[in-house]
């Protein structure tokens, strides 16, 4: 029997954060995960630390065995199941428990893209999409690692735009499938034994297939040389007139465009929580390395502009877990609990498809950051590979590429959210139209936003970068109208925005209830968030000026200028203390201690 935690966050409509005022109380953070939730996290951490990291040399030499074998024992700890229902081997737990062990997975780099392409990419479209034969078929061996599993969506002529794929599905008079073509960078595809493959049936209709490598016709291609991942399998597969039992198309025909985008939405919102766990657990390495490593007589760590390095290193992993956690308590918070219908999730993961954005351009994004000033905290020695410095961030680029690439998912974030406001699903229109009122009158600032005492000033901001959103969107679809698609660069900005209200609110929100309810370290969240919100309102800023100028000049423009000034008035903290704070903090713990 498996309980879903309660302490999860109050169910929203996705997006909705941008026009509503959250209470501290409502959002799911770390600080809020039950002993079940620490419990797997510590076997993972464990399970990374003593059986993956030792290998890594051995992965990057290749050892698809030793692969094979890691797979296994996550199957035998329990961490291929946690999305499964049951009656298929598996724990059917929450996102958050997910959300718990992939975030330790994050830091094992290479093997974390191997786990991701069997529970993220295989097993998870088959818990939504599978018929119960399917799942009865399939599940248990994925779960306990016995079969590998893989993903192949992307072409050599059809990446970002994967519905162009040329794969073909021809239905033979047995009704089963032929199936040709050739897919491109496949993780896992080296030594996988099921691949979930898109095919257009008939040239036309967008399919997704279960294909296994014992089909004969099947074939995977020579290993990639990579800037990274050496330890992650990827090739082309060929597929030479695959025959295809008929029971083992996946999902409709002519539907594939759903398996592929609802993975894709759960990969998204994954590969933010890798990036969280990686971001932790290189503020761990470079904390120790400025501790121990001395110059001119002292550590490093002594000096202000590497503690600058790594209080902004620890104020963006801050925010980056406070998203990715509340997002894990929006999805499971409409689920409910278990059991859970893959068609539920499903509409689960495509409600908070803006938030699983949010959280891997957000993610990808800090995490190279924060991967950039570790090697520049190791200096010489995090350009050579005796250190893991110079391999995480190498390994990491690619975040920026795949699951969709982050221009791709900037251009989503508020095109979703658009989209849901002309189809009435979010009153975006009226409230960007009330602040066009607002904002031609002088007296517009930014409004109260629930005071409590605590971030008060800062959560002002947050409501300030709120009407800062909605006056460029607003802008942006009076100005362009169903041709703003067209004008990507304004698109970008716009997302640039959203992204830092979601980031800042999520970790205004849970400083507020981490002091509230006197957590540990509660003063060093304020001040994580403080640094955070400071920054995001000259972010918010910049992005905002680009947009507008590129959209009015003249009188327009010097209005809106006028009124941007008025709503993002803040007065700058002194970011330089609070970071040291941070910095200090963390080189006493010897790692991330905001958990
Ligand atoms: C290590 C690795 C592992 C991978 N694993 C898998 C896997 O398991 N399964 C799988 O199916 N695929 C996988 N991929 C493929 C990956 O998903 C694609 O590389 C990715 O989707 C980008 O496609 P592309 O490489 O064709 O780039 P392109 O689509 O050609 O993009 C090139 C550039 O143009 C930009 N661009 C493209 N279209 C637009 C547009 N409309 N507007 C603005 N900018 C645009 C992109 O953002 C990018 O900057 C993997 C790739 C790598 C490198």
């Amino acid at each position: 029997m498996t309980t879903a935690p309660s302490s999860l966050s109050v169910s929203r409509k996705g997006g909705s954060w941008l026009l509503d005022e959250t209470p501290a109380s409502d959002v799911f953070t770390p600080e809020k995960l039950s002993e079940e939730h620490r419990m797997m996290a510590k076997t993972t951490t464990e399970f990374v630390d003593n059986e993956v990291l030792p290998s890594l040399d051995r992965l990057e030499e290749k050892d698809w065995q030793l692969a094979r074998s890691l797979v296994r024992r996550c199957g035998e700890l329990g961490l291929l199941g946690i999305g499964v229902p049951e009656e298929y081997g598996g724990l059917d737990l929450d996102k958050a428990s997910s959300l718990a062990v992939v975030e330790r997975i994050g830091p094992s780099a290479s093997f974390a893209t191997t786990f991701g392409g069997q529970a993220n990419l295989c097993i998870l479209p088959l818990v939504l999409f599978g018929t119960p034969e399917q799942k009865q078929k399939y599940l248990p061996r994925l779960v306990t690692g016995e079969l590998v599993g893989a993903y192949a969506l992307s072409e050599s002529g059809s990446g970002s735009d994967a519905l162009a794929a040329k794969t073909r599905a021809t239905k033979l008079p047995d009704g089963s499938w032929s199936l040709s073509g050739e897919k491109m960078w496949i993780s896992n595809g080296g030594f996988a034994d099921v691949f979930i493959i898109f095919a257009k049936v008939d040239g036309e209709h967008f399919t997704a297939f279960i294909v296994e490598r014992a089909f004969p016709g099947f074939s995977s291609g020579k290993e990639e040389h990579k800037m990274g991942l050496h330890g992650s399998s990827t090739t082309p597969i060929v597929l030479q007139d695959v025959r295809v039992p008929a029971g083992n198309v996946l999902g409709e025909i002519g539907k594939g465009h759903k398996v592929a985008l609802n993975t894709l939405n759960y990969g998204r919102f994954s590969l933010g929580a890798m990036s969280s766990g990686g971001c932790r657990a290189a503020i761990g390495a470079a904390a120790r390395y400025a501790a121990e490593r001395r110059q001119f007589g002292q550590p490093i760590a002594s000096f202000g502009a590497i503690k600058h390095k790594l209080g902004e290193m620890t104020a963006r992993t801050f925010a980056l877990e406070s998203l990715v956690y509340r997002t894990a308590g929006l999805i499971d918070a409409s689920l409910g609990p278990a059991p859970h219908e893959g068609a539920a999730i499903a509409r689960a993961f495509e409600e908070y498809a803006v938030e699983a954005s949010i959280s891997k351009v957000a993610g990808s994004e800090i995490l190279d950051y924060v991967l950039d000033e570790n090697v520049q905290i190791h200096g010489g020695n995090g350009f050579v590979k005796d250190y893991p410095a110079e391999r995480y961030y190498r390994d990491a680029r690619v975040n920026r590429i795949f699951e969709g690439t982050n221009e791709i998912n900037r251009l989503l974030i508020p095109g979703m959210l658009i989209r849901r406001a002309l189809k009435g699903e979010l009153p975006l229109i009226a409230a960007a139209k009330r602040l066009q009122d607002e904002v031609l009158s002088p007296s517009v600032a930014s409004a109260g936003f629930g005071d409590q005492g605590v971030l008060d000033e800062e959560m002002r901001t947050v409501g300030a970068f709120k009407k800062v959103a909605l006056m460029v969107i607003g802008t942006a679809m009076q100005t362009y109208g169903e041709k703003l698609t067209d004008e990507q660069e304004v698109v970008s900005f716009a997302a640039d925005i959203l992204i830092e209200v979601y980031a800042a609110e999520s970790a205004v929100l849970r400083a507020r209830e981490s002091s509230t309810s006197r957590h540990a370290h509660s003063d060093l969240k304020v001040q994580a968030a403080r640094v955070f919100v400071n920054d995001a309102a000259l972010r918010v800023d910049a992005a905002a000026r680009s947009a507008l100028a590129a959209m009015a000049d003249g009188d327009t423009l010097r209005t809106l200028m006028a009124a941007l000034r008025r709503i993002l008035k803040t007065s700058p903290a002194n970011t330089v203390a609070m970071r040291r704070a941070l910095a200090d903090a963390v080189v006493a713990g010897r790692g991330y201690i905001l958990d």
